[in-house]
Order: structure tokens, then C-alpha cells, then sequence
């Protein structure tokens, strides 16, 4: 069974980011990007499948400029065979990457595509669901678990309030959650490996998509500051501030 994971280059998790001054996006000139967190999450869960012999190829796939070159080599550290990087310098939304999700899917054939529940930059939640759609496949996203027969997935699904069990029929697209599993460790020789391992270059036109935006940003801002805090001595003067300063009593 083929695996295809889509692997997005976002900034870091740590960095605090910053908006540009004039408030068109967030700046993202010398911060340390990396590899989509929950993207790691879909490759260590197509790693463990290859691993428990229930996949035989792992293919990942990222989309954008050629420094998403760095986070494919990631991705091939952590076990992936070989990779695909759809190189472009136009904005990516969603609905795009799906496009171009499914023009690699439609030639690579795989019998399931795993990606990240949601890119920790845009915040989206869409991609995966409409990859789904645009294939016509099954989709079984927010994954906790994933559970693989021969022609069936069983996808445990983080709900509001509990867990949801779903039956899809393969090909099927599956996203991942944060507790699905603990991505590993890279180890340095598997560094050096992943270097001699393939990574094909392929383009938006070559693969015969249009990826125009369809939305256009028109501010982006920092969350408004939090006014410091203030001490009470007891509980009757809580109350009164509840009261008379805050009036929610
Ligand atoms: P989003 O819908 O933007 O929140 O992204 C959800 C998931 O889609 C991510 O976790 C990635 O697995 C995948 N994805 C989004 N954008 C890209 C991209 N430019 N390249 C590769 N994968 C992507």
C-alpha cells in the first residue's frame, strides 16, 4: 500500500511571530521555519504503517518555494522513500493545495493520503477535507487512531466530547491529530541518508493546476494587549470589583 503525506514548511512553533508594520501579513523575513507539526504527526503515522508492514511506500509531497526543500529532507529523515516538491512562488491557499493534492494523488495512486489536521500558519482545516472531496474519496479527519485492513481504514475521531469510531472504504484521506502518536527523534545517519534519498520537481503548470488566490487579505493584527492584573486582599473586595469595576454581578 502507497502512502502519500503533504508536508507543509511553516515558521517554528516557538516563534513568537510578528505582523509587518504595515499590517499586511505576518513577517516572516530570518525566522526559523519548520516542518508543519501536525504534518509531523502524519509521517510518523505513515512511518509506524511501513514499519508494522501494512505500507510498502511512503511518499511525501510539500507545495511552495524550493526551501520546502529543507522540510521534504526532513520527512525523508524520518523514513519517507522519496519525495515530491510542487514548486511555486504564488500564495498557496487551501482549495489550492488541494488541487494540487489531488493532481499528485491522481499520479501517484496511493491508497491513502495522510495530512496535518491544520497548518499552524493559516489555521485553515480545509486542505484535507477538500482533497477529500476533490478526489471523491473517504475522509477521516482529526485521526487519533488508524487502524489498517486490507481494504477498509478504521479512524478514531477527536469530537467535541468524546471519541468517534468511522469505517471508510480505500483510497481515503486522513488527517491527523495531536494524540495520534509522538513523532521520533531524527537520528543524524538518517540525516545523511535522507540526502541520497529522491526528491522529484514538479510545478503548479506541470501538473496543470491554477493556483490564482481566491481570497484576498485585507489586515492582519496582533491580538489586542492584556491589561496587567490586580491583587485583592480578600473575597468581599473581589465581589465589590466583580461588582462595581468589572459589572458582571
Ligand atoms: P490547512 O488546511 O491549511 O490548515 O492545512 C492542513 C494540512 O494540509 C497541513 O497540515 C498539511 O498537511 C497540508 N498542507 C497545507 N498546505 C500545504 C502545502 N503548501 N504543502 C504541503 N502540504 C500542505
Amino acid at each position: 500500500m502507497k502512502v502519500l503525506v503533504a508536508v507543509k514548511r511553516v515558521v517554528d512553533y516557538n516563534v513568537k511571530v510578528r505582523v509587518k508594520a504595515d499590517g499586511s501579513d505576518v513577517d516572516v523575513a530570518n525566522v526559523k521555519m519548520s516542518m508543519n507539526p501536525f504534518d509531523e504527526i502524519a509521517v510518523e503515522e505513515a512511518v509506524r504503517l511501513k514499519e508494522a508492514g501494512k505500507a510498502s511506500e511512503i511518499v511525501v509531497v510539500s507545495m511552495g518555494v524550493k526551501q520546502c526543500e529543507e522540510t521534504l529532507r526532513t520527512a525523508l529523515a524520518m523514513g519517507a522513500d522519496r519525495a515530491i516538491l510542487v514548486e511555486t512562488d504564488t500564495e498557496l491557499q487551501p482549495l489550492a493545495v488541494a488541487k494540487l493534492l489531488k493532481a499528485v494523488a491522481d499520479k501517484e495512486q496511493p491508497q491513502l493520503v495522510i495530512v496535518g489536521k491544520q497548518a499552524i500558519d493559516d489555521d485553515a482545516n480545509q486542505t484535507g477535507q477538500m482533497a477529500a472531496a476533490l478526489l471523491g474519496w473517504a475522509q477521516g479527519t482529526f485521526a487519533s487512531k488508524v487502524d489498517i485492513a486490507a481494504e477498509t481504514v478504521d479512524v478514531i475521531r477527536e469530537i467535541d466530547g468524546g471519541l468517534e469510531t468511522v469505517k471508510l472504504r480505500l483510497p481515503a484521506v486522513v488527517t491527523s491529530d495531536l494524540r495520534l502518536n509522538e513523532p521520533r527523534f531524527i537520528k543524524l545517519p538518517n540525516i545523511m541518508a535522507a540526502k541520497k534519498k529522491p526528491l522529484d520537481k514538479t510545478s503548479p503548470a506541470d501538473l496543470g493546476v491554477d493556483v490564482t488566490p481566491r481570497l484576498k487579505t485585507l489586515k492582519v493584527a496582533e491580538p489586542a494587549k492584556r491589561s496587567a492584573g490586580i491583587k485583592v486582599a480578600n473575597a468581599a473586595e473581589l465581589v465589590a470589583k466583580l461588582k462595581n469595576d468589572a459589572k458582571v454581578l
